[in-house]
């Protein structure tokens, strides 16, 4: 009919992989706890929609970077306990003690905490952050006595307690590296310090899906389940199969234009890529509007069950694959195209091609792709 027939681009996403990437996960990491990591929206993924699958696959945590994610999540009736972790001046700290949020605490924030929590009259749940060699967020270990003296201080104030210590590992998804020993190591120094100070720990945790899926020893009492949760694979050389883990976004379009065109064709901005020999080109309305990487030259569009590489450069609205001399034109003619996902290529194919990964291609792609669940 004049819809057509349902849709003309949309990132599905199958909310019934997340629910079994979280359970396969409770079972490699049993008894620890799992935290869904639904922060820049769920990867890309929908964090509503997704935080609410995440739970009803057994996660008991949610994790966000920004308290707004967080009491975005809170809006929408999700009740789970939640950690933001990522803060400036400007965070709403009081809203996020009203919300029941725990919010992590590297140094500084400390004392806005605090205030925060005398404030709105109710005590902060904190997380203490320990940098154990990303060299990013966290405490360093030499500022760490003095964190834990001003935190014991607010603590018999009443104005928080501290019921999680955390860190984040740098280089877990290459196993062979010696440096997440070194890690683990400074994390179990940390948590004897924070032990020593008198601080009962609900929860200490570092393992992101790299070690997640490597490293027992990493697991404690809970683990940060990000990339796993949608489905992908943190290893060059395994398969997120290979470990039960479903992809969970299908980003699919229609063929907007079959056209034949002569040899030596130039195509798209640049005119790089001209044609060898009478061909026809497939129109993807797809661009880097989309979130598609501009530089994936050549990364595959499946077709009708083939996969086509784009040539030329991605536009902002769209790019073109070469469908070759022998096709017929009608049967490509609103084709469904899968860019990636079940029935076309992996994203790893797609990150390859844009010289990035996969956290990066399906995060970015855009607010303009509708987000349909299944
Ligand atoms: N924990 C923290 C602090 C993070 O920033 C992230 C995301 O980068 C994660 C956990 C999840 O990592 P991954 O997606 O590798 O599971």
């Amino acid at each position: 009919g004049a819809q057509g027939s349902g849709f003309e681009r949309r990132a599905v996403i199958d909310l019934s992989a997340i629910r079994n990437n979280v359970k396969q996960i409770s079972d490699v990491v049993a008894p620890a706890a799992v935290m869904a990591v639904v922060k820049a929206d769920a990867y890309g993924h929908g964090a509503i929609p997704v935080a609410k699958a995440a739970v009803e696959g057994g996660a008991s945590w949610l994790g966000c970077a920004h308290v707004t994610e967080a009491l975005a999540l809170r809006e929408a009736g999700i009740q789970t306990p939640m950690l933001a972790w990522l803060h400036t001046e400007d965070t709403p700290f009081e809203a996020a003690i009203d919300a029941s949020l725990d919010l992590g605490v590297s140094g500084w924030e400390l004392e806005r905490v605090a205030a925060a929590a005398r404030a709105v009259q109710t005590p902060a749940r904190i997380h203490l952050k320990i940098d154990t060699g990303l060299g990013r967020n966290g405490s360093t270990m030499d500022d760490f006595p003095d964190l834990l003296n001003r935190a014991s201080a607010f603590q018999e104030e009443g104005l928080l307690r501290v019921v999680g210590l955390f860190s984040h590992l740098a280089v877990a998804d290459e196993p062979e590296r010696p440096e997440t020993d070194a890690q683990l190591d400074l994390f179990s120094k940390a948590i004897e310090l924070v032990e020593a100070a008198g601080f009962h720990l609900e929860v200490r945790h570092i393992a992101n899906t790299p070690a997640i899926l490597s490293r027992p020893d990493a697991h404690h009492d809970m683990v940060r389940l990000g990339l796993g949760l949608y489905g992908q694979s943190p290893f060059e050389n395994e398969t997120p199969e290979s470990f039960g883990l479903r992809p969970a976004m299908k980003l699919v379009t229609r063929v907007a234009n079959v056209k034949k065109v002569h040899a030596g064709q130039g195509v798209s901005y640049g005119l790089n890529y001209k044609t060898e020999g009478e061909t026809y080109l497939g129109l993807i309305p797809m661009g880097y509007a989309d979130g598609l990487p501009r530089i994936a030259t050549g990364a595959p569009v499946t077709v009708n069950g083939r996969s086509y590489p784009v040539r030329g450069r991605i536009a902002m609205d769209q790019c073109v694959i070469d469908l070759g001399p022998e096709i017929s034109p009608e049967d490509y003619l609103g084709a469904e195209a899968i860019i990636f996902g079940e029935g076309g290529q992996s994203v790893n194919t797609w990150a390859h091609a844009a010289n990035t990964i996969n956290y990066e291609v399906v995060t970015r792609i855009s607010p303009r792709v509708p987000r349909h669940y299944v």
